[in-house]
């Protein structure tokens, strides 16, 4: 019988991520154990809570990836689940009325573009706006905004937020070198994290809305612990767009939100109908209405919807949202109407 090797049990575990988290087990320092027995694998998992949604993904990945190991006959999985540690979480967002997180189940979908027309119409209506990026995969902030400069420190180490288009802005990505990959995991990630959002003078907003990584991993479930008190006070924003498939990923979003008991204050179709340039009419490339729907099923409210529009795309390349470079526009109605409903559901 072919001996089984441990370091390519290592390596499958080192390799394969997490589905929707962007990371490995290893990196995650979850394997707490390897026991290799004849033809038989034995792993011991231990895992924050809020991964357990995947549980069932997890164990049937590795049977196949660690089944395809030489020498492996059977794999044992064994899960212990950790509970998030609360007590010494403190909100670091004190100026701030109401934070909203912006998730969705898979990139692609239009988060951060959603997330910038909806922080500069809510700006448009008066209220008080920051827009933090913390997702590092997505296209930068510098770029949908137009921005050339960094942020600048006080002397006393705190950072000011960017101001453009009446809005507060701030990205996790100034901070960082283009050519530097970001390896900020658990423990490390946290400490990284909880310093930015200390030290960001935002001032008194009225809503700071946080754009996340797409998926549920370790960004926003450090995020949404160490500001809870302000995120419940607003809650998270799903953005899905209209394919069924789609919207799958959104319910995995939506359950993070309540495993982690964030209230989802609505769900947002992106990318619904085609408003053609020529017509103003509306095809519904992706299907329509589906996420409406969906969301009423899975007992959530519907924020809205956006058209997939050329100009929209185009708004977000050359540094100027759709909102302020097109405001009459329907797409940007649309935006409004969402900001709108938003302001009157969090009473702001
Ligand atoms: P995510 O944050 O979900 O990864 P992005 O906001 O980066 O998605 O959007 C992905 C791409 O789709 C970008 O090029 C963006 O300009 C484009 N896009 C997003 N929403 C729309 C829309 N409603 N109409 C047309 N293009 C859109």
């Amino acid at each position: 019988m072919t001996k089984i090797s441990r370091a390519a049990i290592f390596d499958v575990l080192n390799a394969w991520e997490i589905p929707g988290a962007k990371t490995s087990l290893v990196a995650l320092k979850a394997v707490k154990g390897i026991d290799l027995d004849g033809d038989r694998v034995m792993i011991a998992l231990q895992l924050l809570e809020a991964y357990r949604d995947r549980e069932e993904l997890i164990r049937l990945a590795l049977r196949e990836k660690l089944g395809a190991v030489e020498g492996v006959g059977e794999v044992d999985l064994e899960f212990t689940w950790e509970r998030t540690p609360e007590a010494d979480f403190k909100d670091l967002l004190p100026t701030v009325k109401a934070a909203v997180v912006i998730g969705s189940g898979k990139g692609g979908v239009g988060k951060s573009t959603v997330a910038a027309n909806l922080a500069c119409a809510a700006a448009k209506l008066g209220l008080k706006v920051g827009l933090l990026d913390s997702d590092l995969y997505g296209p930068s902030m510098a770029m949908m905004f137009g921005i050339k400069d960094g942020p600048e420190g006080t002397p006393e180490g705190k950072i000011l937020p960017i101001e453009k288009f009446g809005l507060k802005l701030m990205s996790m990505g100034f901070l960082i070198d283009d050519d530097r990959p970001v390896v900020w995991r658990g423990p490390m990630l946290n400490k990284a994290l909880q310093q930015f959002l200390g030290d960001v003078l935002w001032g008194d907003l009225d809503i700071l809305f946080i754009d996340l990584p797409p998926g549920t991993g370790d960004v926003q479930i450090t995020l949404v612990q160490n500001a809870k008190g302000t995120i419940n006070t607003g809650g998270a924003i799903v953005v899905s767009t209209p394919q069924d498939v789609a919207f799958l990923d959104a319910k995995k979003a939506i359950g993070f939100f309540k495993t982690v008991e964030t209230p989802i204050v609505g769900v947002i179709e992106n990318m619904s109908s085609f408003l053609c340039p020529h017509c103003q009419g509306g095809p519904h490339i992706f299907g329509h209405g589906g996420v409406t729907a969906a969301a009423q099923q899975m007992g959530v409210p519907f924020l809205g919807e956006g058209p997939i529009d050329l100009e929209i795309r185009a708004g977000s390349d050359q540094g100027t949202p759709l909102v302020v470079g097109h405001p009459d526009s329907p797409q940007s109605r649309a935006f409004m109407e969402m900001a709108s409903a938003l302001k009157t559901r969090l009473g702001l």
